[in-house]
């Protein structure tokens, strides 16, 4: 296929695009590069530096591209900055999807499959997190991936678009040469990671009098190899004029001290671990249900926790300050 992936010099859009590279697709990476890295976008894509929030731009784009589909993450994911500038969420990703959609219907591309996430559902007290779970977001990046999901389901109904959206619950490890990289690092694994190398003195652990077994909080980490998988499964599932929305978990939690223990077992490293209160906003546990993910895409996740611990910890020690340092 002739796919588009915005957002492709992130973490999980270069990997996307990196294994669509490698099943013969003809891959165009369009990205701002604000959050992303250059050095991320795969050897053999296209590579246009195109905010979404410049129309002409990104209709210049797609405009007699010849593009099959898209795969969009380009958006931003901090969740603490879209309570404190919730603005820039709503500008950002809402209005940067309404971009790209309205270029995709004027350029008649025919699918699209969407980074979307389990912030979605909120704080769902329930074991395993299915579809049906009621949206109730409890921040502005929740808020505009729902109004986005909500945006596909009308151009589907309206116009025809074969629409998909991966709902993420915790994503890690490292593909090849390509791994996690944010700035500001808010996420467990290279935050472990980065104290197992000695590049931060301690990892914090963010409440100890959760109602789970350890007292941690309990997340479902999927391995990016495993998720990027399902994005190409979507893209070939994909049903014209529907919108589907899967879960994309591993019906299986892991407590912050897990991860820890997994990383101090694969390192070897000791790893100063500090207990600290509860992160505002982090409810005790998300895990996904994944029923609908096996039947509706065939997708199931094949790493384990060890294998996405072990993987980042390959990349976190190839790129020890990260892309370009
Ligand atoms: N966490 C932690 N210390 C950190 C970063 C995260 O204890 O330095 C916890 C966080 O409270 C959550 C889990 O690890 O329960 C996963 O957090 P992450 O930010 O990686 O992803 P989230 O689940 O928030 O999307």
């Amino acid at each position: 296929m002739r796919l588009l992936v915005t957002g492709g010099a992130g973490y999980i859009g270069s990997i996307v695009a990196q294994q669509l590279l490698a099943r013969g697709d003809d891959v165009t990476v369009l990205d701002s590069l604000y959050r992303g890295h250059r050095e991320a976008v795969p050897e053999g894509a296209a590579f246009v530096e195109a905010d979404l929030l410049d129309p002409a731009a990104v209709g210049a784009v797609l405009d007699g591209g010849g593009f099959e589909g898209v795969v969009h993450f380009a958006a931003l994911s901090l969740v603490g900055e879209s309570v404190e500038h919730p603005e820039r969420y709503w500008r950002g990703n809402v209005v940067g999807a309404l971009n790209l959609l309205d270029a995709m219907r004027a350029a008649g591309v025919p699918r699209l499959v969407f980074s979307s996430t389990a912030a979605t559902y909120g704080e769902p007290a329930v074991d395993l997190i299915t579809e049906e779970e009621p949206n109730a977001p409890v921040n502005a990046y929740g808020n505009s991936k729902l109004t986005i999901d909500r945006m596909l389901a009308d151009e589907a109904r309206a116009h025809g678009l074969a629409a998909v959206s991966l709902r993420y619950f915790n994503v890690a490890g490292a593909s090849g040469r390509l791994g996690e990289d944010h700035t500001p690092e808010t996420h467990l694994i290279p935050l472990v990671l980065q104290a197992a190398a000695g590049t931060r003195p301690s990892v914090a652990i963010f409440g100890t009098d959760y109602p789970t077994p350890d007292g941690t909080a309990v997340r479902d980490y999927v391995h990016v190899d495993d998720l990027a998988r399902a994005h190409i499964l979507a893209l070939e599932k994909a049903v014209p004029g529907r919108h589907d929305i899967f879960n994309l978990g591993s019906e299986r939690g892991y407590s912050v001290r897990e991860v820890i223990d997994t990383a101090r077992a694969v390192t070897g490293r000791e790893i100063v671990a500090l207990e600290e209160d509860r992160r505002a906003g982090d409810p005790p546990q998300l895990v996904a249900a994944n029923a609908r993910a096996r039947a509706g895409l065939g997708w199931a996740p094949e790493k384990s926790l060890e294998d996405m611990v072990r993987d980042a910890w390959v990349w976190h020690q190839a790129h020890p300050g990260g892309y370009g340092a």
